[in-house]
Order: structure tokens, then C-alpha cells, then sequence
């Protein structure tokens, strides 16, 4: 069985799991054993960034890899939580981005993919909420196990190759020269299974560009640098149209919305939401 527990850590993400553990342990700590709840709720769990930068690795990595940085900082929650009978499911929000974060909606570029940036917008449109499939569970139904397959937003859902359990059976019979051997590797006959997958909710959020000054009164509202982003968990059903924030999140290319040709190459920029800071402006 192949779990996503089981993947053995290199020595740079154990080392990001242990400045995550040490920052949540001496800042948070008291914090989550207050908190109680029933695992039904979502807690969005702040921490500003400031605290990351007192940590040498987590510093480094939250800048050069912030998709992993805080996939391993929500698994350090998840085990701080569960250690705190905490009995929610908490998510990580990174808030108060240092100000070498901050860049505008049209100066963004393919190269800027996968970093983190702190924009100031206006939310022009909030969609509904929707759910998609973000780990699959699939089942192979030759020898019963279970293969976990990560997904991505908006793609193609992928399955499993071939099944470990039964390709491992075939190589021990071709090795063994068994008689009832077949010639070729088993074929994969994997079927989803909806109940052990991981589902989560999202909203896409349409947002452009705004000026404000050192008066809090915005100065320039784009009509068109304009950018889509998603929130997820926690943010759904936080964000109106026309409210003013602070989006903090990772750049993600895309495909085109409403696109379905996989042949179709052209890509925009979108931004997966890690924090909402809401801005008080007069306009
Ligand atoms: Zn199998």
C-alpha cells in the first residue's frame, strides 16, 4: 500500500518539519489547547510571517518552495492539533507578508509561477463554491489495495500506472519461471473510490489591481489588470464582491477558463490564496 505518510522525507523536509514544529511549539502552543471544536469545523490558523523569518530554513523555503513549505507546515498543525485534542481540522494562513512580497497584478509573469506574492485588490467577483477531488483514492480490484494518486485544480484527473502489489506478483512469477506466468505485466484495473478520497471546497475569486495612499484612499482602481485566484477551506464564503484586502498566495499558471481542448497550450496566471488581509479604504 502506498500512502502519502509512508513517502520517506529528505533530510531539507525533515529539517522544515522541525522548524515548524519548534515555531508552532513556542509560539501557538497554548493557543491550540484552547481551542475546542468538533472535526466537522475548519480552523484557518494565523501566523505571521514575521515568525517564519526567525527560523534560517523555513525562511529560505517558505521563498523558494512555498507549495511544500506549507504542505509541511499543515501536517505539523494536523499532528500539534490531534497531540492538543484540538478536534478540528486546521489549515495553515500565513499573514503580514514581509513588504519585498508585495508586487502588482501587471507585473506579474510565467517566471513568477509558483512563488509567493502579496497583491492589493478590489474582489470584482466571487463564484460559488465548489468541491474537486484533490487526492484520489483508487482501488485495485485485482488484489484489493489502495493507491493514492495527488491531483491538480482544473486538470485531467490522473490514476494509477499500474498497481505495486500486482506488478510485484508478476515479476516474482517471471523470476520463479511459475508456469501459469503471463508474457505481459498485468494491465492496471483501478476504480476510484469516492468515500477515502480527499475532497476540498473552493470559490474562484476575480480581483484587479488598486492604488491607495498613505491616507487610505484609493488613487487608481484597475479596470483592466485583472487576475483570477481561488480560495479554499476556511476563506470559502468569506470574500464579497467590492471589498478591498490584501491577497496573499502562490502563482499558479493555468489553463484558459472554460478551455477543455488538452491540446490547447495558452496559459493565464491565477493565485492560490494562502491569507485575506481585508483593507479599510475610502474611495
Ligand atoms: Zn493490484
Amino acid at each position: 500500500m502506498s500512502s502519502p505518510n509512508e513517502v520517506d522525507l529528505d533530510p531539507q523536509e525533515q529539517a522544515i518539519l522541525r522548524e515548524w514544529r519548534l515555531l508552532v511549539e513556542t509560539h501557538y502552543i497554548d493557543d491550540i489547547k484552547r481551542l475546542e471544536g468538533n472535526p466537522q469545523i475548519i480552523h484557518g490558523f494565523e501566523i505571521e510571517h514575521a515568525l517564519i523569518e526567525e527560523y534560517s530554513t523555513l525562511k529560505v523555503e517558505f521563498h523558494e518552495n512555498p507549495t511544500r513549505t506549507m504542505k509541511l507546515g499543515n501536517r505539523v498543525m494536523r499532528e500539534q492539533f490531534e497531540a492538543a485534542m484540538a478536534r478540528m481540522r486546521p489549515i495553515l494562513r500565513v499573514t503580514r507578508l514581509a513588504p519585498n512580497y508585495l508586487r502588482r497584478v501587471n507585473d506579474l509573469r510565467m517566471r513568477d509561477r509558483n512563488k509567493v506574492v502579496s497583491l492589493d485588490v478590489r474582489i470584482n467577483e466571487v463564484s460559488g463554491s465548489y468541491g474537486w477531488v484533490k487526492m484520489a483514492v483508487y482501488e485495485c480490484l485485482d488484489c484489493h489495495e489502495f493507491e493514492y494518486v495527488e491531483q491538480r485544480r482544473a486538470r485531467e484527473r490522473k490514476s494509477p500506472r499500474h498497481c505495486d502489489t500486482c506488478f510485484g506478483k508478476w515479476v516474482g512469477k517471471m523470476e520463479s519461471e511459475e508456469e501459469d506466468a503471463l508474457p505481459f505485466p498485468p494491465r492496471p484495473n483501478f476504480q476510484m473510490v469516492t468515500e477515502h478520497s480527499i475532497y476540498e471546497d473552493v470559490q474562484d475569486i476575480s480581483m484587479s489591481q488598486i492604488v491607495y495612499n498613505d491616507q487610505n484612499k484609493i488613487i487608481h482602481l484597475s479596470e483592466k489588470e485583472d487576475i483570477i485566484g481561488t480560495v479554499s477551506d476556511d476563506l470559502v464564503g468569506e470574500l464579497e464582491a467590492n471589498q478591498f484586502a490584501r491577497i496573499n498566495g502562490i502563482v499558479r499558471v493555468q489553463p484558459v477558463p472554460n478551455r477543455t481542448f488538452s491540446r490547447d497550450t495558452r496559459r493565464v496566471l491565477s493565485i492560490d490564496v494562502l491569507s485575506v488581509e481585508i483593507l479599510d479604504l475610502k474611495e
